[in-house]
């Protein structure tokens, strides 16, 4: 299983560039499960722009659950 939460090159979540939105069933992964989302409160700031995330894509069948401390996303592997 792959980390959850990485960022793609063009700044989207990576999962989501590999992923499919279907109407009315949300977005669905290359596998063919439906992602799932870590939400945070508050929001936290990631990625080269600082955008605000609230909330973390993630496929429950190819990735791990992200977790956030202290306001980032905490790599396994930095
Ligand atoms: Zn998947």
């Amino acid at each position: 299983m792959r980390e959850g939460g990485k960022l793609g090159q063009d700044g989207q979540w990576l999962v989501i560039t590999e992923s499919v939105y279907i109407e009315n069933k949300g977005w669905e992964h290359q596998c063919g499960e439906t992602l799932e989302a870590v939400v945070l409160t508050p929001p936290i700031l990631d990625g080269p722009e600082k955008i605000t995330v609230d909330k973390i894509p993630y496929c429950p069948i190819c990735e791990v659950a992200p977790i956030v401390k202290d306001g980032q996303i905490q790599r396994s592997m930095n």
